[in-house]
């Protein structure tokens, strides 16, 4: 297809975000009587599903001790099972456990999801955690767990799958996505305004939007925009900490051992749910070697070709080469180790997995903004950036949320994510938990 000279609205990415704001802005346009798909391009280098979204492990959770990132989630999961066929979801639910550290966290994500109505249960005490996890696998092991959130909803979706599942549905609303384009330059009027872009194959006007989803190539498109590296943040507290790094890269340590699928069930034969598991008991390998005595974590679910998930990220010192993405050394060497002692500590079937680990194409780098969470905003009067802060897979509904403001609706769930929090003082809290992203 070629290039058009100019188009309306012109979407940067075509990873979840991208194509599901093209989708959903596709049907505000034509339901409003405003317009349709065809006043939408999506501008993709590589190919559709080729950044982030495609490589993502595809957990759906709303384990999240921020009350905002909560009620996001429970919009986004909204859309996950708006339409599971096409976006290849699974809803098998999601069980977090944690150490005695995180119980008061987790206690309170419980009640936030009990207030929005988020199907969920909480079980706390480490006899009764381990009840409830032994009443799904007989074979359940894992020690210093003493609280447990077993989320009825989320679940998983395959990640490539549910990519074209959006393509699908952006073609079906005549919105056209051209992949081998790639975005050199962004023109900017005198107010800042987005006029038109580079491309390798030439320049196509801004007709009114131009919508940034580009992952974890956030960096690159924040510096196009000449917007400052270095933030100065305002705590809660009013104390201003200077020159904080804007972006910060995270390794995704991922992967995968090649059991046969069905024997990861419940004990009634049906799929599981995905979990997640934090403990604070020492972990040690098959053969007795220490792994570590700290708060350690990881995460699974059932996939095609046995068991995938992953543990905590590493920060990547330097910066990064994000092309070709991902990167083939994309986990630390530790990790097949470390992850295959957690399964075999958690559920006695994994014991001896080690040897079924596979070097499959997982893990990859994500962008982590200043305080890890997303930056959903104007950055520019006609430019929305959705930079999610590799959070992101599971926040399909972002997209529809986008679409809202691009016609000019207020969203109350994009609001506590814009960019001027740093200054106001207006961050999310932080939990106990390991992770940069919980
Ligand atoms: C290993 C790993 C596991 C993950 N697991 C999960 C998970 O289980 N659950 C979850 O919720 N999240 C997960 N995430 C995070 C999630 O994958 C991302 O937050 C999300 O996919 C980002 O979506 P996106 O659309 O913003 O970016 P992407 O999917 O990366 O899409 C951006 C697109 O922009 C294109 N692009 C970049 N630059 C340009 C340019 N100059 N011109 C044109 N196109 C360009 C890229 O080619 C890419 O296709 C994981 C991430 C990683 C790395």
């Amino acid at each position: 297809m070629s290039l058009p000279t100019i188009s309306r609205y012109v979407v940067v990415g075509a990873g979840i975000h991208g194509l599901s704001t093209a989708y959903h802005l596709a049907k505000e346009l034509r339901t409003r009587g405003i317009g349709s798909g065809a006043d939408i391009v999506v501008l993709e280098k590589s190919s559709p599903g080729s950044g982030a979204s495609g490589i993502a492990c595809g957990v759906v959770r709303n384990n999240y001790f921020q009350p905002a990132m909560s009620e996001l989630m429970q919009a986004c999961v909204e859309v996950w099972e708006s339409d599971p066929a096409a976006y290849h979801y699974n809803s098998v639910g999601y069980i977090a456990l944690g150490a005695s550290v995180q119980e008061s966290d987790i206690a309170a994500t419980f009640e936030r999801q009990e207030q929005i109505g988020y199907r969920s249960e909480l079980i706390v005490g480490a006899a009764k955690v381990d009840a409830h996890m032994k009443s799904l696998f007989a074979d359940w092991r894992a020690k210093g767990v003493t609280v447990c959130l077993h989320e009825h909803q989320g679940g998983f979706a395959f990640n490539m799958d549910s990519v074209m599942g959006l393509v699908a549905k952006c073609e079906s609303e005549d919105v056209a996505i051209l992949s081998g384009v790639d975005v050199e330059e962004l023109e900017l009027g005198s107010d800042g305004a987005a006029t038109a872009v580079q491309t390798n194959r030439g320049r196509i006007g801004v007709g009114e939007q131009l919508v940034l989803a580009p992952g974890p190539w956030a960096k690159q498109f924040w510096a196009m925009l000449g917007l400052p590296m270095t933030i100065d943040i305002r705590t809660p507290e009013g104390d201003v900490v200077r020159n904080q790094p804007m972006w910060t890269y995270w390794n995704l340590q991922e992967g995968e051992v090649g059991v046969d699928p069905l024997a990861f069930a419940t004990v009634n034969g049906s799929a599981p749910p995905v979990i997640h598991l934090d403990s604070d008991a020492p972990l040690h390998t098959d053969d007795g070697e220490v792994v570590t005595d700290e708060l350690w974590g990881i995460y699974f679910k059932r996939d095609r070709h046995g068991v995938q998930g992953g543990a905590s990220p590493l920060v990547v010192e330097d910066e990064v080469q994000l092309d070709p993405y991902p990167q083939t050394t994309n986990v630390d060497a530790g990790f097949p180790d470390m992850w295959c002692a957690a399964l075999s500590h958690a559920l006695a079937r994994f014991e001896g997995c080690r040897a079924l680990y596979k070097d499959a194409r997982s893990g990859g780098v994500g962008a982590f903004t200043a305080d890890n969470f997303p930056v959903f905003d104007y950055v520019k009067p006609n430019v929305y950036a959705i930079l999610d802060s590799n959070h992101g897979y599971k926040m399909i509904g972002v997209g529809r949320e986008v679409a809202k403001v691009i016609v000019g609706e207020h969203s109350s769930l994009l609001y506590p994510f814009r960019f001027e929090r740093f200054t106001a003082g207006d961050l999310h809290p932080v939990s106990h938990s390991p992770y940069p992203w919980s």
